[in-house]
């Protein structure tokens, strides 16, 4: 079995020293997240998650839910449940809520470390409580004072769970494709009917009712997505003074059987005629729906993170251990029958990518989180919206780059155990299994790749790349003489110009052919990835040498920091290729000869 130990040391070194949450969050109006509560509340996190959750990754993956398709009841494995009553007994569904609603009122930008704790300890576990975040979320935002009233304080409290309901057989990726129908009741409710598939934590047994947000057409809703609206529908029904009515005509059909995360009921839900709340205004639940994506859409990037975390932590441990062969230098410890697998060039690359991308993908996240919290509270307009900016265009980023981050690592991770890795007794390949669905559900990173490039990018002339710009043009200017970070900062000033001169050229190359577009998409999600990370590597290794944290650690930092710079960074010329060869190289091809 895999073990999972969580990794405070770098969680606190990205927060307090790179971040400098403290000072921002008070900025921000958060009065109790100073530093002791903020560390107390990661150590008691990192605790439930090493002690409860982490055990029950295993059993999650072994067991599976069950399904009964007489009563269509789900059965979540065993633990799951006395785990998640302790998670709402802590509190912990209403960790960054607002206390208005019973919410502990703490950051965003804390939630998001305590996320990628939960998801590195039990990621099928962890999607039960992430969905309600989410409709938390939506509710917030565009749900009528009643809606929040009742809606909102039990699934801050987590004796309610919310679900996502967007996906139908024939409709995925294109949402304007839905069919699912909602009438008018007569009453100011609608009576919803159609068949979603796919829906997480769809039905199970962790709480008494499931929130279900809907996406559903109205009888005169115009073609397309724009005739979509979000309706709040409940597995039991809840009246708007909050009292509770009969079991709705909501019912599990199915749950799917998959790859990884076995321990996540995905389901079938079958709505007939059930009852429904129109949140927001007729045919805009697309927007309200987006807000509630954008939220799911940084947790599932964290995901990925986690998931590598955890995979990194065991390779190195079976990488240290393992004796086979000897190091092309000579014996490293003579007295073996061999040495650790550690010396091999070969495994410390494998290693070394993991640290790597964990340990820069970890503030590219944290940062994304605290930008949620500055968008919402910053003083004044214009802070607000930089920071507004800044996160749509880093959200894809993050979803994108973390989660196939996350299936690179677990891939170098299992390789790491050579073929102890590809049986199930290490939990590695349990860990590649689950890493897989990072990458397709809350949108594929095929369309991530089209979010930045189009929407967040082209679209909106580049306001939140320029935000990056900024913040990468100041943190060279102030290292300019530095000599010690000359190799780190040079390289990438070099880069941040190289991605403002690739961005112009998409753009303009896009306005005579709109294919430029889709070409260049996902080599440009990536492009954008890596120069961020180069960015916060090199932040790093300034952050660590100016602190009074051990040589070690200093020294971990610059030599990992160096190995990105030199054997990650040119990842950025093969995209950057890539994009210059345009839509030919794609498009080119006729669609019958790519089978001849
Ligand atoms: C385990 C699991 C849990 C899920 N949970 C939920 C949930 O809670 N709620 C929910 O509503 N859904 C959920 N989903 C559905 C998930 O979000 C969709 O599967 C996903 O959005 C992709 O849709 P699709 O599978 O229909 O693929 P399709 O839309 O058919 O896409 C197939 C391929 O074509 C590509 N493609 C499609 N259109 C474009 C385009 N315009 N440009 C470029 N490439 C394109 C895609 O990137 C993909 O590679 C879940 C799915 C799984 C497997």
């Amino acid at each position: 079995m895999s073990t999972y130990h969580a990794p405070l040391t770098d969680i606190r070194f990205a927060l307090h020293d790179v971040l400098q949450v403290e000072t921002l969050f008070a900025s921000l109006g958060f009065e109790d997240a100073n530093r002791e509560t903020l560390d107390a509340v990661l150590d008691e996190c990192a605790r439930l998650c090493e002690t409860v959750l982490a055990p029950l990754n295993r059993v999650g993956d072994e067991q599976g839910v069950r399904f009964d398709k007489a009563t269509g009841a789900v059965t979540t494995p065993d633990g799951f449940k006395d785990a998640y009553d302790q998670f709402v007994e802590g509190g912990w569904t209403g960790m960054s809520a607002p206390a208005e609603y019973g919410g502990m009122n703490m950051p965003h930008g804390v939630g998001i470390c305590l996320e990628e704790m939960i998801d590195a300890a039990n990621l099928a576990w962890s999607n039960f409580p992430l969905l309600s975040h989410g409709a938390v979320n939506a509710l917030r935002h565009h749900g009528a004072d009643w809606q929040k009233e009742v809606f909102l304080k039990p699934l801050i409290a987590g004796t309610w769970t919310g679900t996502m309901c967007l996906t139908e057989p024939q409709c995925g990726t294109d949402l304007g494709l839905l069919k699912t129908r909602a009438e008018p009741a007569g009453d100011d409710s609608y009576s919803i009917t159609g068949t979603k598939i796919f829906i997480t934590a769809g039905e199970h047994d962790l709480t008494d009712n499931i929130i279900h947000l809907v996406l559903a057409r109205l009888p005169d809703a115009p073609e397309g997505s724009r005739g979509i609206s979000l309706f709040i529908v409940p597995k039991v029904q809840v009246a708007r003074d909050g009292s509770i009515g009969e079991r709705n005509a909501v019912r599990c059909g199915a749950v799917e059987h998959k790859m990884g995360i076995h321990g996540s009921a995905t389901c079938v839900i079958n709505f007939d005629g059930a009852q429904g709340y129109l949140i927001g205004q007729p045919h805009k639940g697309l927007m309200a729906m987006f807000t509630m994506m954008n939220t799911a859409r940084l947790g599932v990037g964290v995901q990925g993170l986690g998931l590598a975390t955890r995979a990194y932590e065991n390779a190195l441990r079976y990488a240290r251990e393992r004796l086979q062969s000897r190091a092309l230098s000579g014996p490293k410890l003579p007295s073996k029958a061999a040495d650790p697998i550690l010396v091999q060039p070969d495994v410390r690359r494998m290693l070394l990518t993991c640290k790597a991308l964990t340990e820069g993908g970890r503030l590219l996240a944290y940062h994304a989180g605290s930008l949620v919290d500055s968008a919402e509270l910053a003083a004044d307009a214009d802070a607000r919206k930089q920071a507004d900016d800044l996160l749509g265009f880093l959200t894809p980023i993050v979803k994108g780059c973390l989660t196939e981050w996350g299936n690179e690592c677990t891939y170098h991770a299992l390789q790491c155990f050579g073929g102890h890795g590809y049986i199930a007794e290490h939990g590695m390949e349990q860990l590649a299994r689950d890493a897989r669905i990072t990458t397709l559900y809350e949108g594929t990173t095929g369309i991530q790749a089209l979010d930045l490039m189009g929407r967040k990018t082209l679209q909106l002339q580049g306001a939140g790349l320029r935000v990056f710009l900024g913040m990468v043009e100041a943190f060279c200017v102030e290292h300019a003489g530095n000599a010690a970070l000359a190799e780190f900062v040079e390289p990438l000033q070099a880069k941040a110009g190289e991605w403002q001169a690739l961005t112009r050229s998409i753009a303009e190359r896009a306005a005579a052919d709109p294919e430029e577009i889709g070409a260049a998409a996902y080599d440009y999600l990536f492009f954008s990835g890596y120069v961020a990370l180069a960015y916060w590597w090199a932040r790093s290794v300034a952050v660590a040498d100016a602190s009074a944290r051990p040589e070690t650690f200093k020294a971990g930092k610059r030599e990992t920091a160096r190995f990105y710079f030199s054997r990650i960074l040119p990842r950025t010329k093969t995209h950057a290729a890539a994009i210059a060869s345009g839509p030919a190289s794609l498009l080119g091809i006729a669609d019958e000869a790519l089978d001849s």
